[in-house]
This record gives C-alpha cells, structure tokens and sequence, in this order.
C-alpha cells in the first residue's frame, strides 16, 4: 500500500534555509517543534521533542496562515500571472503541511489515545479547510484565466501540465458550481467526512465485539502454545478469565482458519468476521453505508456525473466505469474456474480423509495448505531460516537497488527515531551524492495499524529546495529478544514491494510539490512497487541473501525451485477473493442517487452473482460493511487499482528479462523515464515513453494463472 496525505493535495512538506523557499511567520511559541523547519538535515522530524499537545496549536496556526495566504494570492490587485498564483499556491501552507506530515504518518505508525481524539476532530476541520480554497471563486478566476491562454504563457512542459492540474483539481472539487450548489456540496462534504469517520470507528469497534471466544483449550487445537496463551491473555482483559478470546483481523479471511482443526470452531470464526457490521447492534455499518452510498451519488449528480465511480475514475487512468467493468469482468471467469479448479483438489483431500463435508469457506485455507505440501512437498517454515530481517534488506533489498540502481546505503544513528526499533539510513546516488534519507519501520506494535505502507516526511521539490526522506512500515512480529527475526514469504516480498514505493519517492526529480514522487494516479500508484518485487526472487539476489541465519549455507536450489514452482499456487482463490470485492466497490458507487437499495445483504448477493464471483467457498475479500478502503478510506470506486497497475508491472517485467534482465542501463532507464518524473506528465503518456508501446494483458495473465481458459 501506499500513504498520500488525502487532506490537503497542495499542500507541502519543506526546508527553511537561505536556499529554500521562504514561508510567512507564525504566532506559535519557538518550543513548538513545528514553529520552524526542523534544524535537522533536510528537515527531518524532531520525533525527541515532538509531544502531543504541539499537534492542536499547529494545526490551527497552519490552518489561519495557510487561509491568509489564500486571500493574498485571490485578492491580488495584479493581473494573474502563473508565478503570482499557481507557484504561490504551490508554495502555500508550509506549517500546515509540515503538521499533518508528521501527524496523518504516526497515527498510523505509532498512534494513541490522543491521536485518535484529535483525529476525529480534525477530519472535518481540514474539509472544510480544503473546501474553502477550491470553492474560492475569485481564486478559481485567476486560475481559470491562465489556464484559459496556456498555450500563449510560454510555460515548460511541467508548468504547462501543473496549470492544466490546478484547473481540473478545482474544477473536480466545484469551482464552478453557483454559490447555492456550492453551499450544498460543503454541507455534502462535511456530512460524508462525519459518516466516513462513523463507518471506520463501527468497523474498528465491531471487530473487538466480534472476537470468537471458546471455553477449552482443546478447542483451539492447532494454534501454537504461545497463541493459545495470548488468546487466554485476551480472554481476560474482557473479563473473561478461563476463556480464550481469538480477536478479528479486517480480511473475511482469518490466519487462523489456517491451522484450527476443529471444524466446528472454524465456523464459527469465520461466521463472526462475514457478520461483521450487519447482523444488527451498535456496530452495524448497514444505514452508514447507505446513507454515504447516496450522498456520494448525490454529491457526484451535483457535480454533472450520473454515478460516484463515473465521477472518481474520471481522473484515473482507467478514466470510465466501462473499461473498469471490462477488465473486472475478462478476469472474473477464468479466476472462478481456477478456483473451482483448487476447490476440487481440495475437496479431494477432505474425501481422502473421509471429512464426509463439503468444502465451505471455512475449510479453504486449512485443507489449501495441505494441498500446497503435497503437491510441492515443502512447508512455508522451511523458508524462515533463510530469511532473517536484516539480511534480507542489506543483502537483498538494498543490494537490489545497487546493481539495479547503483544507490548505496549508510545507517546512521544521530537522528532520534519514535519508536527505538527504527532505523535511519542516509542514501548515496551512484556519483556519492547524497539522495535521500530512508527510515525503516519493520515491527508490529500494537499502536501500528496493520498492513505495509510507505510515507515521505519530506517530499522532493527543485522549486521548494528539498530532498526526500522517505518511511517505509511493516508488520513483522518482534521476536524475544536475542532471537533472530525470520520473515514469511510473504513478509520478504512486501519489504521489496514498499522498497518500490520508496524508490518512487526517493528518485523524485520534480520542480513542483504537486508532481513530487508517488503523487500520481491511484491506479497508477502501485505499479512502481509491484516491480521491486521481481528482485525478490531474482537468483542473483537470492544468492546473495536467502543464506541460513546459523550456518551462514546458501538456500539449497531445490528448495528454491520448489518456491519458484508454487509461485501460481492458489492464485485462483487470491484473484476471485479480490475480484468479488472489487466488484462491490464498483456496484455500489456505479449506482444513481434514485437507485440506492434499502436491503444491504441482498444487493450485495445479487450484485455478485451478476457478476458471476457468487462462489460461496471464496467470499469477497471484504464484505460491504467492513470494506474500509472504499467507505472511510481514500479508495472508492479505486479497488480495482491494483489488479489495474499490476498490468503494467507484467508487462515492466517482462521489459527488464527482454533487456537482459537486471542490468543498471535498465534500471537507469526505468528511473529516468518513469521513477524520477512523479506525476509530472500523463500516466499513460509516461508509460508509453518508456516502454515505447502500451502494455499488453498477457504477461499478468500468464503470471496470475489465467491463460488455460
Ligand atoms: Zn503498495
């Protein structure tokens, strides 16, 4: 995944300094660590002398000098010049970016009660923070009068696509709307900000009430001793003493419907995470989402769109519902053959072991797994020892990046950190110049949210003077301590995946903030990443760092064959389980204000079996009342986007093999055409000049195990 701050598009983070850009002075008192750029290198946050009550003053100042820079740059006597208001726009709000920088990345990363509080309070203050500059209308006139003679104002191609990106962010956002649509479309604005901060607090708070709770050890055969131990732990900070409380994690899909044995227990659990949010109580999210679901339609009608997808895919690459309903619907049918396909295999084993059931949605991950053993004859676990954390990143990750890139990295421990787990390191470009700063955050915690994702506290700008310093996060469960941290598969692949991200940020050579690093497109944005992981599991990189933690012995290759040759292993299930979800998505925001249905369950039952994804054994990824990335996050009408840019990682990958593979003219190529140019031009556009054709579907296909039809 990946984190852009959703609030404030024209926002920045910057440096002080005789070189950099200048920004007006604030009322905050010197001890407020956001009162100033921070003395420290470019800019890095001052996490040592950050406290919690820095955040509320700094926001509000933020808020009061970034409006009055506003009414400066719109009331401007002067004729509208592009310097006099779009670059002044771009330079506006430096203090209220440098907060909400710093804010939105730790409460995701490294939250507490506080951060939660202040959140829901400044959600709604920051949209109509953001409302009152896009529906400025004499600042609208400006823009609109230089946008109108673009071609006469002499403008570089950057600057030219900047205007041209000003006038449709303000236009999307009802700058032309009369001052009566536009009261309408704030008061839509603020309604759906407070029934988005609804749905996440239900989703949050229903998925403790949903914890399955059993009476018996016994019941929880399967699970390890440490997870039974800390399932009793949960049991009793409910008052529950005895008990075993298994909490809910956000997927239907739950990690441990992998190894309970007991049938009956699986049921259960997974009965409470498809219920969650709409089988009644105080957490059900059935009237939130049908009230956003017709205000977002109402909101999009206002702005001249017949639905809320038609609106938001407008400026995404896909640009129409109808070319996102044709990808969906090309894939869906041979996904759900290959996953009728695994699910006989494994009703295959379940008669073997006379089960006497039929496969249910309960059973795919436990019998799934044992499919995987027999076929490929090797356990993940085998895996782990050669893949130790720090190993993994020098030797693999950052060893990538060098023959790819020609980058090198130096830990530094100067810099003060949040959390005494993470790590800084400074990055040198091939010539020995420094490029970025990269901060490492590896371990779960319990006031992390889950999941991976990257941020940069200070994005690249050549206008602003600043340089990257980018954050990636993971999820890796902290080991005891003395004992090694030993990845997943899948927890090695994300390391490279969020490296992507971060080189997308890192490679930034932009003039404006608007374009720097992984400001692009949503169904764009993931492409880049995708990429980094092809190295991964490329041999040279994989001699150099899957070697035993203990005996220091390389990876034997017929264990890495066996990895390699299970790679499109269940690739049904995982493309059918995000299809049906991504189908959701588009059903519900595809629909007109008149169309909004008032029995949940059952459109969403009908909406998946008109499209063809209603196989009962995999449910969608997400249900509708605990689908968060499109009802409270930044990804409606968007869920598609992944399988969309993975298109364009098939088709990159399959460039760097035709090319001779993982060579630094290629890697040169590919940062200077795409990595390095953010969202300076059109995606697509982009994409073409470096590839020198459009993608084609067949590479993905192929990798996702969909070409037998
Ligand atoms: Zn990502």
């Amino acid at each position: 995944m990946n984190q852009t701050n959703i609030f404030i598009a024209t926002a920045v983070a910057a440096v002080c300094g005789s070189a950099y850009a200048a920004e007006p002075a604030s009322m905050l008192p010197a001890s407020n660590p956001f009162a100033t750029v921070s003395p420290l290198q470019w800019g890095y946050p001052q996490f040592d002398k950050i406290k919690n009550e820095d955040y509320a003053p700094a926001f509000a100042e933020g808020m009061r000098i970034n409006a009055a820079e506003i009414e400066a740059i719109a009331n401007n006597p002067k004729p509208a010049t592009f310097d006099n208001t779009i670059v002044a726009l771009e330079k506006s709000g430096q203090l209220l970016s440098r907060v909400s920088t710093v804010f939105f990345s730790l409460s995701g990363a490294n939250t507490n009660d506080t951060f939660k509080a202040l959140e829901r309070e400044l959600s709604p203050k920051l949209s109509a923070h953001s409302d009152a500059i896009r529906l400025n209308a004499k600042l609208y006139a400006r823009i609109k009068s230089l946008y109108d003679k673009r071609d006469k104002l002499h403008l570089d191609a950057e600057s030219k696509y900047l205007l041209q990106r000003y006038n449709t962010d303000f236009v999307r956002a009802g700058a032309r709307l009369s001052d009566a649509d536009k009261e309408k479309l704030k008061a839509m604005n603020g309604e759906l900000a407070k029934l988005q901060t609804s749905f996440a607090q239900n989703v949050l708070e229903e998925a403790n009430a949903s914890a399955l709770i059993v009476d018996t050890r016994e019941e929880l055969a399967g699970m390890s001793d440490k997870a039974i131990d800390a399932a009793a732990a949960v049991a009793k900070t409910r008052g529950l003493e005895g008990k075993f409380a298994i909490p809910v994690v956000n997927t239907t899909g739950q990690a441990n419907l992998a190894v309970l044995t007991n049938r009956a227990v699986r049921e259960r659990l997974m009965a409470a995470s498809l219920a969650r949010g709409s089988h009644g109580g105080k957490f059900d999210n059935t009237d939130v989402v049908l009230k956003l679901a017709r205000l977002r339609a109402e909101k999009a009608a206002l702005l001249g769109y017949p639905n809320f997808a038609a609106y938001s895919l407008e400026d995404q690459t896909a640009q129409t519902p109808e070319a996102v309903n044709k990808m969906l619907s090309e894939f869906a049918r041979p996904a759900v053959a290959n996953a009728k396909k695994e699910g006989a295999e494994i009703q295959q084993v379940i008669d073997k072991e006379n089960g006497g059931f039929q496969l249910a949605a309960q059973d795919w991950s436990f019998y799934s797994d044992k499919v995987r053993a027999e076929r490929f004859n090797f356990d993940q676990n085998q895996l782990k020892p050669y893949f130790e954390l720090n190993n993994v990143l020098t030797n693999g990750v950052f060893f990538a990046a060098n023959k790819v890139y020609g980058l090198t990295f130096k830990e530094r421990k100067d810099l003060p950190v949040y959390d005494p787990d993470v790590r800084v390191w400074d990055v040198f470009d091939a010539d020995g110049k420094q490029l970025a700063i990269f901060i490492g955050d590896y371990y779960a915690r319990s006031n992390k949210r889950g999941g991976a994702w990257m941020n940069a506290y200070v994005s690249q700008s050549k206008l602003m003077g600043t340089h990257p310093i980018i954050a990636n996060h993971l999820n890796i469960p902290k080991p005891n301590a003395g004992e090694p941290t030993l990845l997943t598969y899948d927890e090695l692949r994300t390391a490279f995946h969020e490296f992507g991200h971060a080189l997308h940020g890192m490679f930034s050579n932009v003039n404006y903030p608007r374009f720097s690093g992984t400001r692009v497109p949503r169904d764009f944005v993931e492409f880049p990443s995708q990429v980094n992981e092809m190295w991964s599991v490329w041999p040279e990189v994989l001699a150099n760092y899957a070697k035993h933690y203990q005996t220091g012995a390389a990876m034997p290759q017929e264990l890495l064959d066996k990895v390699i040759a299970s790679k499109k292993f269940n690739e049904g299930f995982r493309t059918t389980e995000y299809l049906a979800a991504s189908m959701l998505d588009q059903k519900w925001h595809q629909l007109g204000a008149s169309q909004i249905p008032t029995d949940l369950l059952g459109f969403e039952a009908a909406s998946l079996k008109a499209a063809g994804v209603d196989y009962a054994p995999v449910p969608p990824r997400y249900r509708t009342t605990y689908f968060s990335h499109v009802f409270s996050g930044g990804y409606s009408a968007g869920y598609y986007g992944y399988l969309w840019s993975e298109k364009l990682d098939a088709d990159t990958v399959n460039w760097f093999n035709e090319h001779g593979g993982m060579l630094r003219k290629n890697g040169d190529w590919f940062r200077k055409m795409l990595l390095s140019r953010g969202g300076t031009m059109d995606a697509m556009d982009m994409y073409r000049k470096f590839r020198g054709r459009d993608a084609t579907i067949e590479p993905l296909l192929e990798r996702r195990g969909l070409t037998e039809k």
